[in-house]
């Protein structure tokens, strides 16, 4: 047959009315055709959302998932054990066939107490990671109370809405983790103070979405453009990871642990009590104390803690996660035939220093980046092919940095 008589076998377009005619054993398809199919598969995936979750979520169980949580974040056994249960019954909660008795399990959003850089952040990014569901990371102090300069508690939806790509499906059984929810506590124990815009009128309407409610959308966000048609979306099955510092709230459990010690309880000796990581001892009277409504601390069930980094787990987090800082670098240099490596000594080193500058495991990155942009910088267009980092070569680079200034940054 002459090529021009080739044909699409699907529309019977002849090959000079395509742009494309691809070849398959007995037949042909065009351009055109392929994109439509495309759709269709599209089309049926998002239709099978549901299913095709259900079939995945299945397959792990709390240990599957605290592995998986092992292979990229170093420590916080507690709190890795805590969240893969919380995860777990979640999920469990979603895929519960309809029953008739009684029985309803709510939901299992949880609340991480930690100083900044502990993990938090990355713990969430790490259950979406394995779900493979959307994630929206939002900051609580940008958000007001409806009305006020800020944003409304509803953007949340819309940043969901943005990382699951505008599919509904998928945005309703996403994640979403609020960051620094303890700086939308209440300022004040005065209930007359009526204008609290960033506090409890905020977590009041942050309640609602961590009930599960239906909330009309703007798709992009924003009272900007009053025209746009809005989505529904329905938080019912959206788990809420929250985060927070709440600096200071040591205090209150060490107020309450001291009470405790000499009032009747006193089960345990105040030896016992580690008073470097109190947090350990955390308690949802503290989160109220601290200045969260009561019904927020009951719909954030799962309370769990962060360690402080100390530096045996800085080191490990240079090396050990799956995507370590290290690994990431050898990638880079790889990518230009140059094979980095790093003694043990320049590791130790930088741990020293992000710990010297209180930068925790947010500087390790810095001073990474202080210590290798010189060769970053120069041996793509060298002959060199090695790379060795001594401390000696980490201490002069850091030397000659600006990284001392980051130490006011915390
Ligand atoms: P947080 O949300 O608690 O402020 P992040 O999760 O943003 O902290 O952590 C900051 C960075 O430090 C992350 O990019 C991550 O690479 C690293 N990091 C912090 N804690 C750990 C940990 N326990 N294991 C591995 N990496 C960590």
């Amino acid at each position: 047959m002459a090529k021009d008589e080739l044909e699409c076998s699907f529309c019977g377009r002849k090959k000079p009315e395509t742009n494309l005619l691809i070849a398959g054993l007995d037949a042909h398809i065009c351009d055109r055709c392929i994109e439509q199919a495309h759709g269709i598969v599209l089309e049926e995936s998002k239709q099978d959302g549901t299913s095709e979750l259900s079939s995945e979520l299945k397959l792990r169980k709390p240990q599957a998932i605290k592995s998986f949580l092992d292979s990229y974040v170093i420590g916080q056994e507690h709190t890795k054990k805590v969240l893969s249960v919380a995860v777990y019954n979640h999920y469990k909660r979603l895929l519960q066939p309809a029953s008739d008795d009684d029985i309803e399990i709510q939901k299992s959003n949880i609340i991480m107490v930690g100083e900044t850089g502990t993990g938090k952040t990355l713990m969430a990014k790490t259950i979406a990671k394995m779900l493979n569901v959307p994630l929206a990371i939002v900051d609580a102090t940008v958000l007001t109370e409806a009305g006020y300069v800020g944003e409304d508690v509803e953007s949340i939806l819309t940043r969901l809405l943005q990382a699951a790509d505008y599919n509904l499906e998928k945005a309703q059984h996403g994640i979403v983790f609020i960051d620094e929810i303890d700086k939308i506590a209440r300022k004040s124990d005065n209930p007359s103070i009526t204008r609290d815009v960033s506090g409890e009128g905020v977590q009041q309407a942050l309640l609602k979405l961590l009930e599960g409610t239906t909330v009309n959308v703007p798709p992009k966000g924003g009272r900007k453009h009053p025209d746009q048609k809005f989505i529904e979306v329905d938080t019912e099955n959206i788990l809420f990871v929250t985060g927070g510092a709440f600096d200071g709230i040591e205090r209150n459990i060490s107020k309450r642990l001291n009470m405790q010690a000499v009032g009747f309880s006193a089960s345990k000796s105040d030896d016992a009590i580690e008073r470097e990581n109190l947090l350990k001892y955390i308690i949802p009277k503290d989160l109220k104390d601290f200045g969260l409504i009561p019904e927020i601390i009951g719909r954030l069930p799962v309370l769990t803690h962060m360690n402080p980094l100390d530096k045996a787990t800085l080191r490990s987090i240079l090396t050990e996660p799956k995507n370590a800082i290290i690994k990431q670098y050898q990638k880079l240099f790889e990518m230009d035939d140059i094979e980095f490596t790093i003694t043990d000594g320049a590791l130790d080193f930088i741990v020293e220093k992000a710990i010297e500058y209180k930068l925790g495991a947010r500087g390790l990155r810095s001073l990474c980046e202080a210590i290798l942009t010189d060769a970053m910088f120069e041996l793509p267009e060298s002959k060199d092919t090695k790379l060795k980092v001594d401390k000696e070569y980490a201490e002069e680079k850091i030397g000659k940095s600006g990284i001392k200034r980051l130490k006011a940054v915390s």
